[in-house]
């Protein structure tokens, strides 16, 4: 089947009686055994159940993985790709990745005996000076937020196979419409799943799709042992989302450029960051060749003295919220909310001023949109 059709069709169950179209909602935490001694696929939800099985094989389907897991969060998803590792490894990671993964790594993976570096992975020559005699992974994110920075999966993989590394990417912020890491040369993938692949802010769940029979086996292990598996109504909440995935992206898209030529337009934006605007960067180069697009969140910095949470409180449609990926349009200002924790020379360091906002960019009408904006801007 076509990626489309995978979309609608993948994952398919074919246990039920009654012919339902749609995967029933197996809301049963235990199974009968038909004997005892008998061979059984399913025993107990943690470790198996069918409607999250479905979710688990179409998301493996969409990314051209071999198995796929789904948890209850993207977090819970990352720290099963995350738990491969043993006291004594390196991993190297992206210096630009979700806040939520560097709590995960500096607060639980390191005191654990897992070695870190963070590193800028749009330098390979800085990857590659990184990697020591016990490094195991690269991990990073394509497109990363709030700068919009980018990172070849094809080129660090490149890198990594020299090494014989593993290379994990969290591919959240493209979704498997945009960009399939796994035939870029990566071995795992993880999302937040929270976000498009679900699509409507309505769920929290996280997948992670593995290559080969060995990686597999090891997060299988951390999911059905720990157990932070993805319940049956929020699975089949995710497959409904995961079929739409494709015109929900191309709208993302369509709109996402119609705002950032609105943006251009504007006298009181001082910068735009979004990986196509300069079409003779190497991001532009590194979109163009290994995705289909880079995704519906953009930011922009108000000229200098212009009051980020004024312009915010004047937004009536775009809604003040953290995350990202849904129907509708979200705003938030990263310097007063998603990364308010890190101080702020560092803040400022990584490029994160006061005055940066980052939409996430929905599917509502673009002349509703750029009205909320020319309301807000009129305001400052
Ligand atoms: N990865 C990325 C890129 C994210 O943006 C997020 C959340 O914002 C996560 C992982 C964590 O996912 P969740 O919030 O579903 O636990």
């Amino acid at each position: 089947m076509k990626f489309n059709t995978l979309l609608v069709r993948g994952g398919d169950v074919n246990d039920n009686n009654t012919g339902a179209v749609n995967v029933p909602v197996y809301n049963s935490s235990t199974y009968r055994y038909p004997k005892l001694g008998a061979e059984v696929e399913y025993d107990y939800e943690r470790s198996g159940n069918p409607t999250r099985n479905s979710v688990e094989t179409l998301c493996a389907e969409l990314e051209n993985g071999d198995r796929g897991f789904a948890f209850s969060s993207g977090m819970a998803a990352i720290h099963a790709a995350l738990s491969i590792f043993k006291p004594g490894d390196h991993v190297i990671i992206g210096d630009n990745i979700y806040g939520g993964t560097f709590r995960l790594v500096n607060d639980f993976l390191k005191p654990m005996g897992i070695k870190f570096s963070e590193v800028d992975t749009r330098d390979i020559d800085a990857v590659s000076a990184a990697i020591t005699p016990d490094t195991k992974a690269i991990y990073f994110e394509t497109v990363t937020n709030p700068l919009l920075h980018v990172s070849s999966v094809k080129r660090i993989s490149e890198v990594a196979k020299k090494h014989d590394l593993l290379v994990i990417v969290d591919n959240t912020f493209l979704s498997p419409y945009l960009q399939q890491p796994l035939d870029l040369g990566a071995d795992m993938v993880v999302h937040s799943a929270t976000k498009y692949l679900s699509g409507h802010s309505d769920i929290m769940a996280g997948i992670v799709v593995t290559k080969g029979k060995e990686l597999g086996e090891r997060v299988y292990l951390t999911q059905n042992a720990v157990g932070a598996v993805l319940a049956p109504q929020e699975a089949s909440i995710l497959r409904r989302g995961i079929q739409t995935l494709n015109i929900r992206m191309d709208r993302h898209l369509e709109n996402t450029q119609k705002i950032i030529e609105y943006l251009q337009a504007n006298p009181k934006v001082a910068k735009i960051n979004y990986p196509t605007i300069d079409e003779t960067s190497s991001e532009y180069e590194i979109i163009k060749n290994e995705t289909k697009g880079a995704g519906g969140v953009l930011s922009f910095e108000l000229q200098p003295g212009l009051d980020a949470r004024e312009f915010v409180n004047n937004l009536n449609l775009f809604v003040l919220a953290v995350s990202l990926g849904a129907a509708e349009s979200l705003v938030e200002v990263p310097a007063f909310m998603s990364h308010f924790e890190i101080p702020k020379p560092e803040r400022l360091k990584m490029g994160i001023k006061d005055e940066l906002i980052r939409l996430s960019i929905g599917l509502e009408d673009i002349s509703d949109l750029t009205s909320d904006l020319d309301n807000a801007f009129a305001k400052i």
